[in-house]
């Protein structure tokens, strides 16, 4: 009897023990699988990744450009391709990326409207954006920009009917009928600030549109007046118009073209800008305005 009693009584004790136990492990298991859960859910969450790390999981740089900015980035109907200067320096930037992280990684590119560049950066839809953007104060807050490779010295261009002679200098554009921009542009807030702003001109005769083609266009039919643009570009355009339009003046302005990133893309800066440098150095990025009649 003794026995018995001497059997089961420890035997509860035991039994609490056990449970006790089981609890212990089964917490400890919650623990561990919460713990690697945050752990492996950082490194699989895209948004933890550099950008370097999201390219070379993506296999390719995702890059965005209004594809209407001659001789920059346009897109060649005949090869289904997108050309220009812009894009040789992003297929120079690519050819690094692949040769640093040693996988291949292609280029995308993607034509969007400009004013949407930034945000499509801020949340990481798109890798870099090459789209002769300007690198400017206002857009320092919101995106991260290369060194510069590209400088539009004299500014910008105000393309005109060619039969049109009452807008041959910058004091004229407050007689303009209307005004076209594209929106998002630095002519966009140079006509904001220096015409509207300051009274000199109404903003209701200021149309700003989506794509550089579309202002161009705009001019062509004689909708609007007058299309402010930096200079290389109008006078591209006058160029390809054959003999419909011209550049009429110039307006002095300083625009440095950069490559834009997001903030936190500092390692694909890095390469960037040794591309960049390198390609200022050895004579190639000289070839490249050559080679898109730039100068
Ligand atoms: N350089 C100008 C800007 O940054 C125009 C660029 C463009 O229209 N693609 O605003």
């Amino acid at each position: 009897m003794s026995d018995s009693t001497d059997s089961t009584s420890p035997s509860p004790l035991k039994k609490k023990g056990g449970k006790k136990i089981m609890i212990a492990v089964v917490a400890a298991i919650v623990v561990v699988a919460l713990i690697a859960t945050v752990v492996l859910g950082g490194f699989l969450n895209p948004n933890e990744q550099t950008a370097l790390e999201k390219i070379k999981s993506q296999g390719k740089i995702i890059m965005a450009t209004e594809a209407t900015f001659i001789p920059f980035e346009s897109f060649d109907p005949t090869n289904g391709t997108y050309v220009g200067f812009d894009i040789d320096l992003a297929n120079r930037i690519t050819e690094n990326v692949s040769a640093e992280l040693g996988v291949p990684i292609t280029l995308e590119i993607r034509d969007v409207a400009f004013n949407t560049i930034p945000a499509s950066l801020n949340n990481k839809q798109i890798d870099m954006s090459l789209s002769g953007m300007t690198i400017t104060d206002e857009r320092n807050e919101s995106v991260m920009f290369s060194t510069p490779y590209y400088m539009a010295e004299a500014g910008f261009g105000m393309l005109v009917k060619t039969a049109d002679n009452s807008l041959n200098s910058v004091e004229a554009l407050t007689s303009a009928s209307s005004i076209v921009v594209n929106t998002g542009t630095t002519s966009e807030i140079w006509v904001q600030k220096e015409l509207v702003d300051k009274g000199l001109y109404p903003a209701n005769k200021v149309k700003s549109l989506p794509t550089i083609a579309g202002c161009v266009q705009d001019v062509s039919i004689g909708q609007s007046q007058v299309f402010i643009i930096d200079k290389p570009t109008a006078e591209e355009y006058a160029g390809q118009s054959s003999g419909d339009l011209k550049v009429s003046a110039v307006i002095p302005s300083y625009e440095p073209y950069g490559v834009a990133l997001n903030k936190e893309a500092t390692d694909l800066k890095e390469i960037i800008d040794r591309v960049i440098n390198t390609m200022i150095e050895n004579g190639e990025m000289e070839k490249l305005r050559i080679k898109w009649g730039l100068n």
